[in-house]
């Protein structure tokens, strides 16, 4: 089986191994060729390999006619938010967001700046795969131009939240996107900011450009040491953040996911997470009378379903949460400011505004099975599991299968790139979970055994 060029996230590869200038400037050519774009916008993230992908992106999209505009490097909601302000019919924005510097990428917006779904990215593999491209006469080519429009977005941030305390702000920008943003914005908001890792640099020699509990250890250490009210942490196209509280603890992304979501959503209102996340957010969200709308993993269905439910609020547990009020791009600046108005109000430190939020375990573990199987196993899993739990209250096959009861939740899915089907189990204790685990592990192994490839 021939792998698919586009992810859920776009295109994300090893930069000369697998993503060559080649490639990207068919890449331009095809998103030309499907969009009929007159303009678009684009940017990279800070990472090493992103001139070189630039100028091939570009190349192929002026070859077919478009006016370009550069924004060089920016955040990705940045890229987003203004693919829509200033009018442009594409967006694409030149990065591999949390992964190690060896990968680039590319991820396509369109002229609301919501990412491409699968359907127009399947068309667009589709167009490279014939090479369809539309090229346009040699009079017709543009120029590229370099433009400065990071007011439009920063003003943007800067209206959502207006701050009243003095916070002092620890920023960990990890040497991405959000390197010169995020210490400029909460400055004019009128903070103290420490900033850390605030050189651009592709490498990421300070830390993984994926904020979590380890990589975040030295930011935790610097908001102890400096007494510090937050530490905030992006990854490295900044669509996500990641919080170290004011006692130098990590925040659990689930929590932390959860409080804010019941904060936000209001009596009758929606809010959008994937299969994934813990059900500690619909304990919280159901309590102040709203709903809870599960989606794919991946922030384009995110993005999807809070427009199809109008939903107030989306976010996953990676950290990456959507504000559609203001855009449909999960933006972890936009997030971490709008978090702090939300602990201003509540007048709540970050530690006591978490603590509401129920703490339950999570397992995970992968057993092997082919490729060929590996989804015929996990749909037959989903009609045994049902069987063996007669008591589940939900039942959901839009990303794998999840089986969820009252004190926790199996989900099954079959990885995408690997011969393995991932279970994760949740549950109120620890007991709980063993328990739901191993049912699980005996159903599908037994499932395993007895499916013919
Ligand atoms: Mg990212």
């Amino acid at each position: 089986m021939k792998s698919k060029l586009f992810g859920s996230s776009g295109v994300r590869r090893i930069v000369n191994v697998d993503l060559t200038p080649i490639l990207a400037c068919r890449i331009g050519l095809a998103i030309a060729t499907f969009s009929k774009a007159e303009k678009a916008v684009i940017a990279r993230d800070t990472r090493v390999s992103g001139l070189m992908l630039e100028n091939a992106l570009v190349s192929g999209l002026l070859a077919a006619g478009v006016d370009v505009n550069c924004l060089r490097i920016v955040p990705t909601p940045a890229l987003a938010y203004l693919t829509k302000r200033l009018g442009a019919d594409v967006g694409v924005m030149i990065t591999a967001s949390h992964n190690p510097p060896e990968y680039n990428g590319l991820k396509i917006f369109n002229k609301d700046g919501i990412a491409y779904d699968e359907r127009s990215q399947d068309k667009i593999e589709k167009i490279i795969e014939n090479e369809h491209y539309v090229l346009a006469d040699w009079h017709k080519i543009h120029e590229t131009s370099y433009i400065n429009e990071d007011q439009i977005y920063i003003e943007m941030i800067e209206k959502a939240a207006k701050l009243d305390k003095k916070w002092h702000v620890v920023v960990d920008a990890g040497c991405g996107a959000t390197y010169n943003f995020a210490p400029m914005i909460f400055n004019r908001l009128g903070c103290k900011v420490t900033a850390i890792n605030a050189q651009p640099d592709g490498l990421f020699p300070a830390r993984s450009p994926e904020p979590n509990r380890e990589s975040l250890n030295s930011l935790a250490q610097i908001v102890q040491k400096l007494k510090a009210d937050i530490g905030i942490a992006y990854d490295g196209d900044g669509d996500r953040t990641a919080f170290i509280d004011e006692k130098g603890n990590f925040v659990n992304f689930d929590r932390i996911l959860a409080a804010y979501a019941a904060h936000i959503v209001k009596k009758g209102e929606f809010m959008v997470t994937n299969v994934e996340t813990s059900m500690c957010v619909e304990k919280m969200v159901e309590k102040h009378g709203g709903k809870v709308i599960r989606t794919k993993v991946g922030d384009v269905y995110i993005a999807e379903a809070i427009k199809k439910h109008k939903a107030v609020f989306g976010g996953e547990p990676c950290g990456a949460w959507i504000h559609p009020q203001f855009h449909y791009c999960p933006d972890g600046i936009l997030s971490s400011v709008m978090l702090l108005k939300v602990l201003e109000k509540e007048n709540l430190d970050l530690s006591e505004f978490i603590a509401k939020t129920p703490k339950y375990e999570t397992l995970r573990t992968n057993i092997a099975c082919k490729n060929e199987m590996k989804h015929k196993v996990v749909e037959k899993l989903g009609e045994d599991l049902k069987t063996a739990f007669p008591v589940y209250k939900e039942y959901s096959s839009i990303d794998g299968v999840r089986l969820a009861f009252e004190d926790g939740w199996i989900l099954a899915r079959a990885s995408g790139t690997e011969p393995l089907v991932r279970l994760t189990v949740e549950g109120e204790s620890l007991k709980v979970a063993k328990e739901i685990m191993k049912k699980g592990v005996r159903l599908l192994k037994k499932i395993i055994g007895e499916t013919k490839d």
